[in-house]
């Protein structure tokens, strides 16, 4: 890890995170938003805390996403984080709950009911309620987790009970595509999903967040409806693990 950053890393940072505002700010009156309406969530994931600060303090960024609770408790000692929120978005097991609770305003990625109701039980020792998205595997892939869609409606009844999660929206991680015809469908797919959930107005659910697009395809995403993208290689380079 280096000391500081240099000029040359600093100008290309704040080059890219210029260059996907505009691209967010066109995506987003195209389908009838404002660009303001639209969250810019930096995926920071193996990215070094410089950097990251960096993004914060210079470049205004205020949202930060990591995949791994060790990897974000691990480097959230070195992170300016006052006024910055934190979100998770990789899977969470049952038994990081406890950790990652007091680290994160919303956890993106819960995956399941048993997932969303140790959330619930944990948030209740600590007196605080926690705002989850829920995960959706919209492709319907078995190498991933997330709801399947038509378990939607019977998982929605049962988390509508838990006093101390409220469900704010849903994410999801589409398939690799070929084109963007076919991933736009994924994303349409959401949308509907997202509208239809809200108007069915489930208890302790309220869909204010659509979580989607990554640093290919956030345009797409966008203009099919998403209020909140994750990007990481497009803001950072490529990451190297
Ligand atoms: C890594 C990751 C991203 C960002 O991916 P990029 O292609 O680098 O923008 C977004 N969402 C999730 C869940 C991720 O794991």
């Amino acid at each position: 890890m280096t000391e500081s950053l240099s000029d040359e890393i600093k100008e290309r940072i704040s080059e890219n995170i210029k260059q996907i505002r505009e691209n967010i700010a066109s995506a987003a009156v195209k389908s009838g938003r404002k660009p303001e309406d639209i969250k810019l969530l930096a995926v920071t994931k193996t990215v070094e805390p410089l950097r990251i600060n960096y993004a914060m303090e210079k470049c205004g960024i205020k949202l930060i996403g990591e995949n791994r609770v060790q990897e974000l408790l691990s480097k959230s000692e070195h992170l300016k984080l006052n006024g910055i929120e934190t979100h998770l978005i990789g899977h969470l097991q049952t038994n990081k709950v406890k950790k990652t609770v007091p680290r994160v305003t919303m956890i993106q990625s819960v995956d399941s009911v048993r997932l969303a109701k140790e959330i619930s039980r944990v948030c209740e020792t600590l007196n605080l309620t926690m705002n989850i998205l829920l995960e959706i595997n919209i492709g319907n892939e078995a190498s991933k987790t997330g709801f399947k869609t038509e378990e939607l409606d019977e998982s929605l009844h049962e988390m509508a009970s838990l006093g101390n999660i409220s469900v704010r929206g849903l994410m999801c991680v589409p398939p690799i595509c070929e084109s963007p015809e076919e991933i736009s469908k994924y994303f349409e797919n959401m949308s509907r999903y997202f509208v239809d959930i809200r108007a069915k107005k489930y208890d302790n659910v309220f869909m204010e967040v659509l979580s989607m697009g990554m640093s290919d395809d956030y345009v797409y995403a966008i203009e099919n409806g998403s209020n909140l993208v994750r990007i990481g290689s497009a803001i950072f380079g490529a990451r190297i693990y």
